[in-house]
C-alpha cells in the first residue's frame, strides 16, 4: 500500500530539500516538539528529560532558544531532582541525581506504596545539559551531594551503573559521569584513573571501542570512550601528533577505524557492514573532531548524504527518505554544526552541547 510507505511523506521531487539545510523549518519542527510530543513518543515517557535535551539543545544549536520559556524549563528540570529525606539516607548507596520523568519520580509498587528514588545517570546528564543550555548557574545545585552519591555507582572495574538499584554497566554511563563532573568542574564523583582503565579495556583489536570489554566496535561507544578521555584530561589537544602524551589507547588504529566508517554514499555507519545512518555523522564525526582529524572526512559527500535524510517537515530521519525523529534530528543538527553550516552555534563536542552552553555565556539564575 503506497500510503503506508513512509517515503511518500517525503517529497523526493522537492529538490530544494536536497541542497539546502532548512534551518527555519528545523526550528519549527523543534518548536512543535517543545509544545507537544506526538503520540509515538508515549512509550518513551520515562526518558522525557532526554527528549527535552534533544529539543532544547537542538534549539540552542539552531540559535533559536528565544522560542522557549527558560524560567519554565528551569523549574521543570529542577523539579525532577531527587533529594534525600535526611543525611542518614545518603549512606545506603542511593544516587541523588535527576529522574527521567514524573512517572519514575512517583512510581508505585503493587501495594500502592511509593518506591524509592530512581534517579538515573543519563537523565542527570540531560538535566544538567538543559540547565546549562538555558543559562542556569549550576553552582546553585548541591553538587557535593549529587557527586558524593554518584560515586556509589562506580564499580570496582571503573565502569558505572546508571541507577543505584543496578542495571547494565557500560561506556555510556562512564561518559555520563565524566560529563556530569566536567559540568560541575568537580571530579569528586568518580575515580578517573579507574574509569580510564575501564575505557582502555573496551578498545577492540580494530581500533574502535565496544560498550563493554570484548564487544564489537561501535560508533556510539567509541564516542563515549574518546569524549570521556578528553573530558577527564587524558587526551592531548593534538592527540595525533608524535609528541602527544596519551599513549593509553591506540590512537592511529582508532583513527583508521573511524575513517573507514565513512561509506561510499558519504554517510557514516555505526559498525562495519551496517547501513549509514544520520546519527553516526556526529558520533564518529565527533570522535574525528576531538582527534583533530575531521580534515580527513569527505565533507561534501557527508553533507549530501545528510540532506537525503532531511525531512520537508523539518528534522532528520535515521535513513534517507523516512519520517524524522527527535533523536536523529538532534544529531543531524550536531553534524551540520560540525560541518560549519552558517547560522548554527558551534559545539563542545565532548560535552554534547553548544560552546555557548558549555562555557556558560548565558546567565539565567533563579532566586
Ligand atoms: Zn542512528
Amino acid at each position: 500500500m503506497e500510503e503506508e510507505d513512509p517515503a511518500v511523506y517525503w517529497n523526493s521531487s522537492d529538490k530544494e530539500s536536497l541542497v539546502v539545510f532548512d534551518r527555519d523549518r528545523h526550528i519549527l519542527y523543534l518548536q512543535m516538539m517543545y509544545q507537544l510530543l506526538p503520540s509515538p513518543y508515549q512509550s518513551q515517557e520515562i526518558n522525557r528529560l532526554t527528549l527535552a535535551y534533544f529539543v532544547i539543545s537542538g534549539l540552542d544549536i539552531l540559535r533559536a532558544l528565544d522560542r522557549v520559556d527558560k524560567e519554565s524549563v528551569i523549574n521543570w528540570v529542577l523539579s525532577l531532582q531527587a533529594h534525600p529525606k535526611n543525611e542518614g539516607t545518603l549512606e545506603n548507596g542511593q544516587f541523588y541525581g535527576f529522574h527521567g520523568s514524573r512517572s519514575s519520580q512517583f512510581q508505585s509498587n503493587d501495594s500502592g506504596a511509593s518506591t524509592p528514588n530512581g534517579s538515573h545517570l543519563a537523565s542527570t546528564y540531560c538535566a544538567l545539559a538543559i540547565l546549562k543550555s538555558v543559562g542556569y548557574d549550576l553552582s546553585l545545585i548541591d553538587a557535593e551531594l549529587l557527586l558524593k552519591s554518584m560515586k556509589n555507582l562506580q564499580q570496582p572495574n571503573g565502569c558505572f551503573m546508571p541507577i543505584h538499584t543496578g542495571g547494565e554497566t557500560d561506556l555510556r554511563f562512564v561518559f555520563c559521569a565524566a560529563a556530569i563532573c566536567s559540568m560541575f568542574k568537580n571530579w569528586s564523583g568518580m575515580d578517573r584513573e579507574k574509569a580510564k582503565e575501564y575505557i582502555i579495556s573496551c578498545q577492540s583489536y580494530d581500533g574502535g571501542f565496544g560498550l563493554i570489554p570484548g564487544s564489537e566496535s561501535h560508533g556510539g561507544a567509541t564516542y563515549c570512550a574518546v569524549a570521556s578521555l578528553k573530558l577527564m584530561g587524558f587526551l592531548d589537544e593534538d592527540a595525533l601528533s608524535e609528541t602527544a602524551r596519551c599513549h593509553c589507547i591506540n590512537v592511529p588504529l582508532l583513527l583508521e577505524w573511524s575513517l573507514q566508517k565513512q561509506a561510499v554514499d558519504g554517510g557514516f555507519q555505526g559498525r562495519s557492514n551496517k547501513p549509514t545512518d544520520t546519527c553516526y555523522a556526529f558520533w564518529i564525526g565527533g570522535v574525528l573532531r576531538i582527534l583533530r582529524a575531521d580534515k580527513f572526512i569527505n565533507k561534501k559527500a557527508l553533507r549530501e548524504f545528510l540532506l537525503t535524510c532531511q525531512s520537508k517537515y523539518g528534522g532528520f530521519s535515521k535513513f534517507p527518505r523516512l519520517l524524522p525523529d527527535i533523536y536523529h534530528s538532534y544529531y543531524g543538527f550536531c553534524a551540520f554544526s560540525l560541518l560549519k553550516e552558517p547560522a548554527l552555534n558551534s559545539l563542545s563536542v565532548e560535552l554534547g552541547l553548544t560552546d555557548v552552553a558549555a562555557v556558560g555565556l548565558l546567565s539565567f539564575g533563579l532566586s
